[in-house]
């Protein structure tokens, strides 16, 4: 026989497919041939398997060998075709009888000494195979644990190229899948370490609560990193589906620790300011690698410094956080990863980043620091809020340990049970954040115009966002949700839109409806509302002139059927044209 085919997976992003390695002898001159769309790191296995081959005390076949990997069109890369290819041009020569390996799916990239080494992206591959009808595969030991996740396939373990020929021969075994090692404990950071702040908990919480969006600021040592650590620890952890696609995320990635099965905890990727663009957002030379945002993908991307970061990196989060993946076109295809991450925003108020005492910047230079957060975007941040520095009043009177990450979370998750219970009769959005924003206009979720008065008033005066507007909406929602309310009421809306518009400190219809959250505070007055530089950003969508008036206080509220907001508004409510999403 001077013919063989062997299966494998080549992956696209997070997409396989099943990939046909077939070799060929013929007499000639010795060669090696590797056609069908190999990358570098594939055309190198020519190298990597002769030699397996010859160290695993099997004879090189003399004449020409051309191997083909199937689809062509395909491109393929990395190492993990090298068990595959050995094994094809093995049976083709005849050192192997065909027929054990047929239908079988291999995996593993090949050492010089034959060893089968791990390689990156085995679940989305074992997953692919399994799509395809496979219902066996060898991958390498290390792998083994990461494969069995998938349901319906029966997975096997090769330590050496040795071992499968001894398999394919039939005296040698393959070796079983190890064990689960057991989950480790939690021991991530917990909310109980953050003594005071009560109101950056809250805004913690109600973001956990709704998968909205959040943005922090104030001055070095007020907490910032600290709570936006713990988010992930308020989160429900990923039901099935969710923990697939973040562990084939992670093995893609090769951050997948060696043994481990399903990713059950939201994810957590703060990359430093200076990242580039590829490691954000994806990217790289050949075929895009996933970057942080999708490492985050149903977990949380915290961007510390935020103002420091290029405005280009920043305006490129945009479009993925909208839809919820990433896009990365290459010359050797398109790749496409999931992007479904809850952004935490963090800035100093100024560049010069001391306290509030010693600094000396005039309020231009905060306003254009803070401004380099591009309105866009920010638009797009729900939760925007002022942490005010920790005073020794908070500190001692605090009293006691703080409420545990725990704690919150079984709050953070009634919130979201609820929210699935509402909105599951309609589609089959999860949380209130991926509520499309025609719904909540509409009935039977449309709210009294009672209860939107001020929402609609700042949407008249340009103070937020057609965009902005939903988004208010939206919170609403689960502010009403963390309550136990059916319905979000007009303090709720009053409340979001606060929250959403950026006042300093503690949002005072927050304060006034749960005074835990300015507890301790009496030694020091709240600052004025219109003093926080977040305040003075300009409304996301282009409208010239506007700046962000204050809020004030709680918008007064009108008697019951009064509608303050002369035109516009309603036609907001009759007209969806005028919302440009
Ligand atoms: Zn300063």
């Amino acid at each position: 026989m001077s013919y063989a085919r062997v299966l494998c997976v080549g992956l696209v992003g997070v997409a396989g497919r099943l990939v046909e390695v077939e070799a060929d002898l013929s007499p000639g001159l010795p060669a090696v041939v590797l056609t069908g769309l190999p990358d570098a790191a594939l055309q190198q296995a020519r190298d990597r398997v002769r030699a397996a081959v010859v160290n695993s005390g099997c004879e090189w076949p003399p004449g020409r060998i051309t191997v083909n990997l199937l689809p062509a069109a395909l491109p393929k890369h990395g190492s993990g075709f090298d068990l595959a290819i050995a094994a094809a041009l093995l049976t083709g020569a005849g050192a192997l009888p065909a027929g054990p390996l047929d239908g079988v799916v291999l995996l593993g990239e090949l050492g010089l000494d034959g060893t089968v080494r791990p390689v990156r992206g085995v679940l989305p591959m074992v997953a692919a195979a399994a799509q395809a009808g496979i219902t066996r595969v060898i991958v390498p030991l290390p792998n083994a644990r990461e494969a069995t996740v998938v349901p319906g396939v029966t997975v096997r373990a090769v330590d050496s190229l040795r071992r499968l020929v001894g398999f394919v021969r039939g005296d040698d075994r393959l070796l079983d899948p190890p064990p689960e090692s057991p989950a480790p404990a939690v021991t991530g950071p917990d909310l109980a370490d953050v003594a005071g702040q009560q109101f950056g908990r809250y805004a913690l919480e109600i973001a956990a609560a709704g998968g909205h969006h959040l943005a922090l600021l104030g001055p070095p040592g007020a907490g910032k990193t600290m709570l936006a650590e713990r988010l992930p620890s308020i989160l429900p952890v990923l039901d099935d589906e969710a923990a697939l696609e973040v562990t084939a995320l992670q093995s893609i990635a090769g951050v997948l620790p060696p043994g481990s099965g399903l990713i059950r905890r939201p994810p957590y990727q703060a990359p430093h300011h200076s990242s580039s663009m590829a490691a954000l957002i994806g990217g790289g030379s050949g075929l895009a690698r996933p970057g942080a945002l999708s490492l985050a993908h149903r977990g949380v991307l915290f961007l510390d410094e935020a103002p420091e970061i290029p405005r280009t990196t920043l305006q490129a989060l945009r479009q993925p956080l909208e839809s919820g993946r990433v896009v990365l076109a290459r010359a050797r295809g398109t790749t496409e990863y999931p992007a479904r991450a809850q952004l935490v925003l963090a800035a100093n108020p100024c560049p010069c980043a001391t306290t509030d005492q010693r600094c000396t910047c005039s309020p231009q230079v905060r306003r254009r620091y803070i401004g380099r957060l591009s309105g866009p975007l920010l638009d797009r941040v729900d939760i925007r809020i002022d942490l005010l520095p920790m005073r020794s009043a908070q500190l001692m009177t605090a009293g006691g340990p703080a409420e545990s990450s725990m704690a919150v979370a079984a709050r953070v998750l009634r919130a979201r049970v609820a929210a699935v219970h509402r909105w599951a009769a309609r589609g089959d959005w999860r949380i209130n954040a991926d509520v499309p924003g025609p719904q909540l206009r509409q009935p039977p979720w449309l709210l009294p115009a009672r209860d939107t008065v001020a929402l609609r008033t700042a949407l008249d005066r340009g103070t937020v966002s057609a965009r902005g507007f939903d988004r208010v909406l939206r919170l609403a929602w689960t502010i009403a949700d963390l309550d136990g309310r059916d319905r979000p009421g007009g303090d709720d809306v009053a409340e979001a839109l606060q929250l959403r518009t950026g006042n300093a400190g503690p949002a005072p219809m927050a304060a006034a409806r749960r005074p835990h959250l300015t507890a301790g505070r009496s030694d020091r007055p709240l600052p004025e509302a219109d003093s926080s530089p977040l305040a003075s950003l300009p409304a996301g969508d282009p409208v010239p002139g506007h700046g962000i008036p204050p809020l004030a206080g709680s918008p007064p509220s009108p008697p019951v059927g009064e509608d303050p907001s002369p035109t516009g508004a309603t036609s907001l409510f009759a007209d969806e044209s005028v919302v440009r999403r």
